[in-house]
């Protein structure tokens, strides 16, 4: 299946609960080409579920800002959610719906061959580094699995809630980029 193929696959999933009230399937944001590093949050939001697009609303401004600030290269990233489908009143996506969705997410995996995923929260922690993972014990450790690296931080809602996050986030994003900067040579040769 080509990525033109993905998506219209994806706008027809009814495959969990999550399709009954949404206005649009979110698919993703960036270039769809490959790229080293997938940032993964929860799920779609108020205005991504109205716009169509990952992080477009407050969050998504914050994790921008933080973004450019660190001089991360658009074409270096692509931005994606567990579920593709805003759960109601922005609820936590059932385990149900996190594992009716995860091979839409596991194909752009695939597609995107990024070297570092990123996931931003708990719910993105546990759907794929660590079910019993607590965001509070392992945010800012680099974790090696299924040959990717792995680093969960918080995600930019939660900073947005609570501004003693702030600079940990701010860290971790450096953190990431510094990594990043580290496997340059690899990253040349897969883009
Ligand atoms: S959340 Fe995922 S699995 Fe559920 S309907 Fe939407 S696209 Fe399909």
């Amino acid at each position: 299946m080509d990525w033109e193929g993905f998506v219209k696959e994806c706008k027809n999933c009814t495959r969990c609960g999550l399709s009954n009230n949404r206005q649009n399937v979110v698919i993703g944001r960036g270039v769809p080409k490959p790229c080293p590093v997938l940032f993964v949050g929860e799920g779609p939001g108020e205005q991504e579920d109205i716009q169509g697009e990952a992080f477009v609303g407050r969050a998504g401004k914050l994790l921008d800002i933080l973004l450019t600030a660190l001089d991360f290269n658009p074409e270096h990233y692509y931005i994606a959610n567990v579920v593709k489908c805003r759960p109601p009143d922005n609820r936590i996506p059932t385990w149900e719906e996190m594992e009716a969705c995860l091979p839409w997410l596991r194909y752009q995996v695939k597609f995107i061959k990024p070297f570092i995923i990123v996931c931003l929260g708990a719910t993105a922690a546990k759907a794929i580094i660590d079910r019993d993972a607590k965001i509070t014990q392992i945010r800012g450790q680099w974790v090696e699995k299924g040959g990717f690296l792995m680093f969960p931080t918080y995600h930019p809602a939660a900073v947005l809630r609570d501004i003693r996050k702030r600079e940990d986030f701010y860290l971790d994003m450096k953190n990431v980029k510094e990594k990043l900067e580290s496997i340059s040579g690899q990253v040349h040769k897969n883009t």
